[in-house]
């Protein structure tokens, strides 16, 4: 059914406490507004069964589709059956063909029917029940008096993660056949706000399907809207615009995009490369660009000492779910400087205290450039004494402990690993690691950048000395991480100046930014397994339809021969092709690139024994939070069609 008019309908006690609409519901209004659906109503409800009842007998006059969100008690299962029973005047049955048909359905699209549903298989005769998209998340779809009821009940805390998935493929589904708006945006310095109109509003009465507004920044944002369909005739107009408004953007092309998605026609398959803030990470760093923008160092400041407790406020959190002291944290810009801060600490303490004296290192051949290029420093810095291993791995890009172990010197002062590699998902056997690292007094440096929110574990259990991570590849922000140190652990400062952070590391703190990690590893942990099930799902359905398709290919990393070896988020994929392929529209990771006319191979391949010609068509697709099943689709689609051209 290709739906017509839209309304949203929140309930939730937020409202009977007086506070605006809840949340879900306010982000499916904007969802459907940005997806160019056309709202006839939002309203807001308190938890009443009568008021809510009456308030979806209006909308059903008003729209086709009504999507009621709310908290736990009104709509958990049993309020729904009952007020769908209401709505449709009819009692709910248990209809056996509806559920067999329901599951062959949702076996079609490789999914299956959660434990628990035939209970909830309840609807109302003559009714049609649609697919959950993603085949696990409450709610309820019923069709009835020609409308479109969608109830999706307020998230419970354990099903957060899927029900907020679900979400958009709900909307996507019922909005599907409308024209999407496109949005068009120039950013104006210096633009006067009178001057706006009289530059761009004769123009816009050529175009009447093009909308114009504007938003106040320190400068002016103008901006465009127009539907997707017309794109063809808009585009001479923004033209246009743009060379009207050039002297006050600096002859900068206007960005033209869906809000808050990726831009047109681009299909995201690089999450290992860096992922989106997530909304709420965003509005939870908003306040401390601004209003509350204080140095949290300075204590005589009122807005310092509020940014200096949001900041211990972010560390407690974060130690929490790292199972580590929140005094073991240190904020730094990211896991290449966290992971230069370990090995550099490292050695300057050893060479502080015994100068002259050997000093063993060791590491392994796939490690990230920001490990691998320090120590290759290092070693030109201070060739006379410093020693550095660097192992070599299993084809399936994992070291040996045993290796290791062999390798250990009396001198060896740092081991340096990364938990989860990331271009091809491989796991070192970091606890196992970890425990003879202990065995034998040698510090291990962990780089969890690709683990976080990926790979459980404690700090608690496992005997790790140092960890880095960085937060945008956990839909944090970019340019914050952390470097967890032990306490006793032995090392010196790395960046010197002040007294920020107990002198481990100078320089005033990105209060935004650790506010944003704080939040984002809020989310990250507290569904990771829903994540990881639909992770584990989308990489089955990518290679099985590849395999379906008759296509030729290998994977590496070894997640297929044995999950606990690689995380599934990684597909790295050689095809098997007569050429090299290139991909346009597609966001994703290459395994060789052309630098100084000479193909140039990435490390980690080599050192997983691929032959420079494999190299050429091995590309990193790495999967993430928001990866649908018709991207993946969409993905199989455009590698068939690169294969057999
Ligand atoms: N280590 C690993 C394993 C990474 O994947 C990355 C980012 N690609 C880094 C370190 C460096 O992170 P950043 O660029 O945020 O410093």
């Amino acid at each position: 059914m290709s739906a017509k008019s839209f309304s949203v309908l929140g309930v939730g006690t937020e409202i009977t406490t007086g506070q605006i609409a809840n949340t879900n519901a306010q982000w499916i209004s904007k969802r459907l507004q940005e997806l160019g659906a056309p709202l006839t109503a939002h309203m807001a409800v308190p938890d009443d069964r009568a008021l809510i009842l009456q308030a979806i007998t209006t909308l059903a006059t008003l729209s086709d589709v009504i999507f009621v969100t709310g908290g736990l008690g009104p709509t958990s299962d049993d309020f729904t059956r009952d007020l769908i029973t209401e709505w449709v005047g009819k009692k709910l049955i248990f209809n056996e063909a509806l559920f067999a048909n329901l599951k062959e359905r949702l076996a079609s699209r490789n999914l299956k029917v959660r434990e628990g549903h035939k209970q909830e298989c309840f609807f109302p005769e003559g009714s049609e029940v649609l697919i959950n998209p993603v085949g696990t998340a409450h709610g309820f779809v019923v069709q009835a008096k020609g409308k479109v009821l969608v109830a999706l009940p307020g998230p419970p805390r354990e099903i957060e993660g899927i029900w907020n998935q679900s979400l958009p493929t709900w909307i996507e589904i019922w909005t599907e056949g409308l024209d999407p708006q496109i949005t068009a945006s120039w950013d104006c310095m210096g633009l006067p706000e009178s001057e706006v109109s009289s530059l761009v509003e004769p123009l816009l009465t050529k175009c009447p399907f093009v909308k114009a507004y504007r938003v106040h920044l320190p400068y002016i944002e103008f901006k465009l809207t127009y539907p997707k369909s017309k794109t063809a005739q808009a585009l001479p107009f923004l033209q246009a615009v743009t060379e009207s408004l050039s002297p006050y953007t600096g002859g900068d092309l206007y960005k033209t995009g869906t809000p808050d998605v990726a831009p047109e026609n681009s299909l995201y398959f690089d999450f290992a490369s860096t992922s989106p803030c997530e909304p709420q990470v965003v509005e939870a760093m908003t306040p401390y660009w601004n209003r509350r923008f204080g140095n949290s160092s300075n204590s005589l400041s009122s807005l310092g000492r509020q940014a200096d407790k949001v900041v211990e406020g972010a560390r407690k959190t974060i130690g929490g779910y790292l199972h580590c002291e929140p005094e073991e944290i240190v904020f730094t810009s990211g896991a290449s400087e966290s992971n230069n801060m370990a090995l550099r600490g490292t050695l300057d303490y050893w060479f502080q205290k015994d100068p002259g004296a050997k000093i063993h290192f060791i590491t392994a051949n796939t490690e990230h450039r920001s490990v691998l290029n320090t120590f290759l420093r290092l070693q030109e810095i201070f060739p006379k004494f410093l020693e550095i291993d660097i192992l070599p791995v299993s084809a399936e890009g994992s070291l040996d402990p045993g290796l290791l172990e062999k390798t250990l010197k009396p001198y060896t002062k740092l081991v340096s690993l990364m938990w989860v590699n990331n271009e091809i998902g491989a796991l070192h056997p970091i606890p196992e690691i970890a425990k003879i690292c202990e065995a034998h007094k040698v510090p291990l440096h962990v780089d969890a950048t690709q683990a976080i929110g990926k790979v459980p574990f404690s700090l608690q259990e496992t005997p790790i000395t140092f960890l880095s991570m960085s937060a945008h590849k956990i839909y944090g922000p970019k340019g914050v991480g952390l470097a967890f140190q032990r306490k006793g652990a032995l090392l010196l400062p790395f960046i010197y100046g002040g007294s920020h952070e107990r002198g481990w590391r100078a320089g005033t703190l990105n209060v935004p930014g650790i506010v944003g990690m704080a939040k984002a590893f809020d989310l990250s942990y507290r569904t990771p397994e829903v994540d990881l099930k639909k992770i584990v799902e989308l990489r089955a359905y990518v290679l099985k339809s590849l395999k379906d398709r008759g296509l030729e290919f290998e994977v590496a990393g070894g997640f297929e021969k044995n999950p606990k070896a690689a995380v599934p988020h990684v597909i790295s994929l050689t095809l098997k092709a007569s050429k090299a392929i290139e991909f346009n529209g597609l966001e994703y990771s290459k395994g060789s690139a052309c630098r100084n006319d000479k193909i140039e191979m990435s490390h980690v391949l080599k050192a997983i024994h691929k032959t420079e010609k494999a190299a050429e068509n091995t590309f990193r697709f790495s999967l993430g939070r928001h990866t649908t099943f018709q991207e993946c689709n969409k993905l199989v689609d455009l590698i068939e069609l690169k294969m057999k051209s």
